[in-house]
Order: structure tokens, then C-alpha cells, then sequence
């Protein structure tokens, strides 16, 4: 028997951070942590462009104009976005120009359209501007040479944006870690075969392959094996070779079909614990073969799914690299009370929302999972503590 931190760490030592990167196209880059330093190629914007519709002008021949006094220029060409002027704009000389193209060399500002009479040929301008005023600079963005995104960073939209605005159609990333999920237990069937009498169906298998894929991992693979130890052992072996971790539910507890004991041995696994010092889901079970880590989690449906949480994301994060697996912890305050004997350090679902924290209404037995509906954390209630009151102060974990 562990305590939750011993198993946390042991688990963690177990793993290395996956370093092989691959290349994946920005779309489905999403999630994935960057592999190398974004740096800027070119200057953004590449040249000095238009932030308005108007006139490139020089300034200095706007000087004093007004409504009253206008000036008169000579328009000698007009560009719109993606293209370029060729010439140079002289003294007197204006270019129509629209937002987004580059500003013809000899002009230093813009003068907004709404401040002219639009004129084509010859436009009479109605304000004065200052050089560099309404002027979007070479390089006002980032300039080449700069370091955009940092190596280890989790691509989000905007990270992705910036990738994009580099030029990179492809994003170098860290592999995601392999992961194969297995449930056990003869009475479990998948859903959409018939439920004969005695049968329930597989939740946990699609509980983990849910969860993995909803914080950013798809399972390689997913299957069920009977409780039989030498066909588990065979399904195990035929995963080792590709997987980084093997994640597995039901029979590690003491009963007869407990085949996970037996497992370990058929396989010759290193054990390294074999119960945590909590509820729910206590008996969890990790060893290593052919060095690759395997969590075999409690069948109990709340039991998988907290000890997921609390032991498997964490696994994750170091292989990936990816600090989203690790959970959050905060402190929060109870709306509602769960009086139970201590003695044991109890994890409950709860929701949290702006600081409070309530509990579902049912029962709160690792065997019941549909009051997981909702919840969103994991109340944390000590050893010595007999339950939570209304208005004690406690840790959540976030899911
Ligand atoms: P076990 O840990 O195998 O002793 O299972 C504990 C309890 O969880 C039993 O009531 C099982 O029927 C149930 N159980 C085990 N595996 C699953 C599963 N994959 N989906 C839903 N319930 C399960
Ligand atoms: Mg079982």
C-alpha cells in the first residue's frame, strides 16, 4: 500500500518525456506541444503598408491644409492590396491606395479618403498629416530573427495563427504518447450486443478512451479481454512493443477472477505497487514490462475514473511533455455536506463553479458513475476528517 504522492512520483519516474518530433499540418496541430523554436523568417509586415483607404502622400507637403485651404495633388497611380506601386511619389504627387498595400516609396503617410474630395486624376486633400502618421512600418508586428514561439509550447489558435503568419504550413511536434486501453471481466459486453442476464455493459473502456481523446489522445488501441490471465497476458504482449503506456480496468482486487496478479506474473512484470491509500478505486495496480508502464485501474467505474485522474494524467504529462494532462488543484468551499466516517482520504465528484463546490445528489459508491454526469471536480477529503460539512473549506482537484 502507497500513498497517493508516492504513487504519483513512482509512476512519473517510471516514464520518460517523449523527444521524437514529427511534422504535422497546422490543422491538426491543435493541442500538440511545439517542438522547435518558431523564428520569424521575414519581417512582418515585409514592407510598410496602409492601415486606410486614401492618398500616400509626403507629409510635409500636407502641412497647414485644411477644409478651406486645401491642396491639390496629382494622382499618378493607385494600388490596391497585393500589389506595388513601381514609381516614385515626388513633391505634389499622390497615390490612391488602399488598405493593406504597400506604401510607394517618396510617401511617409496616408491621408485618410473621407479627408478629400476622391478625386481621380487630381485629389484636393482637407487636413494636414505628420510623416509616419497613419503608416504602418516594416516589422511593426516582428521583425526577422525574432523568437515568435518558444520550444514546448501548447499550440492554441492563436499559436497556430502565428505559425501560419511564419510561412509554416507544418509545425514541428513532439509524438503524441502511444496508449493502449484494455477493460476486463467476463460479465462485460460492448454496447450494442444484446445484455444477457448477468451482463452489464463496457463503461470503462470508453471512459478512458473518452477522456484520453478529450484532453488531446487517441487510444491506439482499445479492446476487452476475458478474465482469463494467459489471454490477457497475450493481449498485453501484442501491445508492448508500440505502446508508451498500457492502461487497463477490473481485476486487481483480491477475488478469484482477480487475473491481474496472475498477469504479472505470467508476463515476469516488475511490480511496483499494488494498492494506494484512498477511496475509490484503492487496489490499482502498476508494474513494468518490456519497459513499458501499465496502470491496471479498479473495474469500479468511479474507481477508474479517479484514479485516472489522479494517477494516470500525470503519467501523461511527462511523457508528452504537455502541462494540460497535469491537473489543477485549488481551494474551494462547500455548498453541500457528505457527512462518512474517517480513517481513509475519500475523493468525491463534485461540481465547482466561482469558488463553491456542491456534490451530487445519490449515492457516492464506486460502483455508481451516472452521477458523474455534470461533475467537473474532485473533492479531496483528508484521512482524519469525518466527511465535509457545508462551508468547510476544501481542495478540489479540476477535471
Ligand atoms: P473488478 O475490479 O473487475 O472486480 O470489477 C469491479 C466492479 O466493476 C464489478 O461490479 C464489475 O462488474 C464492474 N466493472 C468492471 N469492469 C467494468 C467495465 N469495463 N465497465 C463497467 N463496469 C465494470
Ligand atoms: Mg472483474
Amino acid at each position: 500500500m502507497v500513498q497517493l504522492e508516492e504513487a504519483q512520483e513512482v509512476l512519473k519516474n517510471t516514464v520518460h518525456f517523449i523527444e521524437e518530433t514529427e511534422k504535422v499540418v497546422l490543422s491538426n496541430a491543435i493541442g500538440r506541444v511545439l517542438a522547435a523554436d518558431a523564428v520569424a523568417k521575414v519581417d512582418q509586415p515585409p514592407f510598410p503598408r496602409s492601415p486606410l483607404d486614401g492618398y500616400a502622400v509626403r507629409g510635409s507637403d500636407t502641412k497647414g491644409l485644411t477644409k478651406e485651404y486645401p491642396g491639390t495633388f496629382r494622382v499618378i497611380g493607385k494600388i490596391y492590396a497585393g500589389e506595388v506601386f513601381e514609381g516614385i511619389i515626388e513633391r505634389g504627387e499622390a497615390v490612391r491606395i488602399m488598405t493593406g498595400a504597400p506604401i510607394p516609396d517618396g510617401a511617409d503617410t496616408v491621408i485618410r479618403q473621407e479627408w478629400t474630395d476622391y478625386g481621380e486624376d487630381e485629389v484636393r486633400i482637407y487636413a494636414e498629416s505628420k510623416p509616419y502618421q497613419n503608416y504602418c512600418c516594416q516589422g511593426e508586428d516582428y521583425k526577422k530573427g525574432d523568437i515568435l514561439l518558444k520550444k514546448g509550447t501548447v499550440l492554441d489558435g492563436i499559436s497556430i495563427a502565428i505559425l501560419a503568419s511564419l510561412g509554416m504550413k507544418e509545425a514541428e511536434v513532439y509524438r503524441l504518447p502511444n496508449i493502449a486501453v484494455i477493460s476486463t471481466g467476463d460479465e462485460v459486453v460492448q454496447p450494442g450486443e444484446p445484455l444477457k442476464s448477468g451482463k452489464i455493459y463496457d463503461s470503462n473502456l470508453h471512459l478512458l478512451y473518452g477522456r484520453l481523446a478529450e484532453i488531446g489522445i487517441r487510444p491506439y488501441a482499445s479492446v476487452h479481454s476475458k478474465d482469463s490471465a494467459p489471454h490477457m497476458a497475450e493481449t498485453i504482449k501484442s501491445f508492448v512493443d508500440q505502446a508508451d503506456l498500457i492502461i487497463t480496468t477490473g481485476g486487481v482486487s483480491v477475488g478469484e477472477k482477480d487475473i491481474m496478479h496472475e498477469v504479472a506474473e505470467l508476463l515476469g512484470a516488475e511490480k511496483l505497487f499494488w494498492r494506494v491509500d484512498l477511496k475509490p478505486g484503492a487496489p490499482t495496480l502498476s508494474m513494468v514490462f518490456e519497459n513499458t508502464l501499465i496502470i491496471c485501474l479498479s473495474g469500479n467505474p468511479f474507481g477508474a475514473a479517479a484514479n485516472f485522474e489522479l494517477l494516470v494524467r500525470g503519467v501523461i504529462g511527462k511523457l508528452s511533455g504537455n502541462p494540460r494532462w497535469n491537473m489543477d488543484k485549488k481551494k474551494a468551499v462547500m455548498q453541500t455536506g457528505f457527512p462518512k466516517k474517517g480513517g481513509v482520504r475519500r475523493f468525491l465528484r463534485a461540481y465547482h463553479e466561482d469558488g463553491n463546490v456542491w456534490l451530487p445528489a445519490g449515492k457516492h459508491v464506486s460502483g455508481v458513475f451516472s452521477s458523474m454526469i455534470g461533475c467537473n471536480c474532485l473533492v479531496e477529503v483528508p484521512e482524519d476528517k469525518d466527511g465535509v460539512m457545508k462551508g468547510d473549506s476544501v481542495w478540489i482537484h479540476l477535471l
